[in-house]
């Protein structure tokens, strides 16, 4: 372990001694469409950035050097700090999150400047325990130029960090959000634990219901028994859960209505599914996703199409 760190620091330390990496041009000069995307997106309607005499908003700095999605910057240069990150990736601190962004304007940037941008590595700190597993904060500095004159810069800090494996994560922390399980609920819980979806049915008229409840709202007998279903049904209605964040889900995460061929309907999160492909109508099929140690709750799955 120290010897991976001796090796991640030296590495370290040799992009930090690099110093300035070299000059990279802005695909585009300083121009009026960008900025009217920019501040359309930000909603921005400050009067300096239109017309003929209008400027660039500062904050968009960083939108001049961005490459776009067709080119793959990392073949056509390298930043200091580039080997320092391939060697944590190798390491297996593959998890990436930002920290920490300041920016520094020296002046407004007029239409048609042609920027360039440099980039150098300020520091790295680590390795440090975090929530999300261990890592290291790198932290670089971009300067970016009109001619010789630094018009911009920016600090940014991201924490590379080794991802904490989910059955590791399991074992430490509880599932949070725990179903509340009472006399009328236990029958359904208790199948679940063994792979059955249960619906409730009247002890007297036999007919099925979802939640289930103590008295049947047909003909108000308590008697009560229970089916198990076939375990199909179809998204009836959903929701695409962004916020506020849920314990111990990674939001957007989807919730859905799902239509029981048995004629009743039960609330539950689609899975093995990406979000923009859930539908109304959707074929599903219940899932028991082990949540915890002690815990299994069930979720909804696409059924695939028939060829
Ligand atoms: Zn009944």
């Amino acid at each position: 372990m120290t010897e991976l760190r001796d090796h991640l620091m030296a590495l370290a330390d040799k992009a930090v001694a690099a110093g300035d990496g070299p000059r990279h041009a802005a695909p585009h000069p300083v121009n009026a469409v960008m900025i009217s995307h920019w501040t359309e997106a930000m909603g921005d309607r400050n009067p300096a950035y239109t017309g003929p005499d209008a400027v660039a908003p500062p904050a968009m700095i960083q939108v001049w050097s961005m490459e776009g999605l067709s080119r793959d910057p990392a073949k056509e240069f390298r930043r200091p700090m580039d080997d320092v990150f391939d060697a944590l990736d190798e390491a297996g601190y593959t998890g990436v999150v930002a920290t920490n962004c300041e920016h520094t304007y020296h002046r407004y940037l007029s239409m048609g400047e042609e920027l360039t941008s440099s980039t150098r590595m300020l520091d790295m700190v680590g390795p440090k325990r975090t929530a999300l597993g261990e890592g290291y904060f790198v932290t670089w500095n971009v300067t970016w130029f009109s001619g010789d004159e630094p018009v911009a810069e920016m600090m940014f800090r991201l924490l590379k960090f080794q991802p904490l494996r989910p059955v590791e994560k399991a074992k430490r922390e509880p599932y949070p959000l725990r179903p509340a399980v009472n006399d009328d609920t236990r029958f359904f819980w208790d199948g679940v634990q063994a792979g059955e979806l249960r619906i409730q049915k009247c002890g007297g008229c036999g007919e099925l219901r979802h939640p289930p409840g103590p008295v049947c709202p047909s003909c108000r007998s308590a008697e009560r028994t229970h089916v198990v279903a076939s375990g199909t049904g179809t998204v009836y209605s959903y929701v695409v859960h962004h916020h506020p964040p849920v314990p111990g889900q990674e939001t957007p995460f989807v919730v859905a209505v799902v239509e029981l061929p048995e004629g009743v309907r039960m609330v539950g999160n689609i899975v093995q599914c990406p979000i923009g492909e859930v539908y109304v109508g959707m074929p599903v099929r219940v899932t028991y996703q082990e949540m915890d140690d002690e815990l299994t709750l069930p979720m909804w799955a696409p059924i695939p199409e028939e060829a």
